[in-house]
């Protein structure tokens, strides 16, 4: 049986290679270097998620205190760390040297990252060190309720667990991001839900970004979904729920979705309002510069 899996396995990562072959991944138009460098000629103000203090108002879970968005473009360079550390301290560095900094969130579990997490766990660690020694953030990349759904583990102990390691490394943990899991769209595919029901967005896990507790059907039966507090992990935001008016990201390798960084902030921000710039250091491999 293990044999079989093992098969399927290699032969799905011939698959996807020879994929990759014949229909490569796009790159953007410029070397990350290149952006960092256009970064800084605009007039973003970049922050750290865990620099701002955040109060909840009715239409956000975490709004930032005017102290730190007045007068100011107010930009955050989010990075999700979806597959490989030792690529995101690359990046790190070269953000580093344009004095550049933001916030990176590890993911440790979910199919891909969790044979890397499991295999390299103390050299990731240290990455996950050096990038903070540089100036950045780094937090959590949560599929808890992945992780949840697939195992029925008490999914508080294993944000307790990670959270541990994470801080007995030295890495100050004070927030968190969701992943936008590709085992719970499989999951839920194989339950023939189609779509992807609010219920089962990480980020609703958290008393603090939600309302209530959130319960969804599946195979005719009622599943209560996790309820945490943010506190009781001493963590304070759930990045995804903060403020923000303008959303660009590298999803899908496309460079960018919902328009151009560069031109939101020169052209389209007003004084105040926030731009979250979102990279996966994976997407920019070979194309760091
Ligand atoms: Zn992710």
């Amino acid at each position: 049986m293990i044999k079989e899996t093992k098969i399927y396995q290699v032969l799905a990562r011939i698959k996807r290679n020879v994929r990759l072959i014949i229909y490569p991944k796009p790159k953007a138009q410029y070397t990350y270097r290149e952006f960092c460098k256009m970064l800084t000629k605009t007039k973003g103000t970049f922050f750290k998620y865990d620099e701002i203090d955040y109060h909840k108002t009715q239409r956000f879970p975490f709004e930032l205190s005017d102290s730190f968005v007045r007068n100011k473009k107010v930009c955050f360079l989010r990075h999700d760390i979806d597959h490989d550390p030792f690529i995101a301290l690359k990046m790190a560095k070269i953000e580093a040297e344009y004095k550049l900094f933001g916030s990176y969130y590890m993911l440790t579990t979910d199919t891909d990252i969790k044979k890397i997490w499991d295999k390299k766990r103390v050299k990731s660690l240290k990455a996950l060190k050096e990038i903070q020694d540089l100036g950045h953030e780094v937090g959590f990349h949560y599929d808890l309720l992945g992780d949840y759904l697939e195992t029925g583990k008490d999914v508080g102990r294993i944000c307790e667990q990670t959270l541990a390691e994470f801080r007995a490394a030295g890495i100050k943990v004070s927030g968190c991001v969701a992943h936008g899991s590709g085992r719970l769209s499989t999951y839920l595919s194989e339950k023939k839900i189609k779509d992807y029901p609010r219920e089962c967005l990480n980020f609703n896990i958290w008393e603090e970004s939600n309302e209530k507790p959130g319960m969804v059907e599946l195979n005719n039966r009622k599943v209560n979904i996790p309820f945490l507090k943010l506190t009781d992990y001493g963590m304070r935001y759930e990045a995804y729920k903060v403020r923000r008016n303008y959303y660009h990201s590298d999803n899908g390798y496309v460079f960018w979705q919902h328009g151009d960084p560069i031109e939101t902030i020169n052209d389209k921000m007003d004084e105040g309002e926030v731009t979250c710039i979102l990279v996966h250091p994976y997407v920019w491999r070979k194309n760091m510069g």
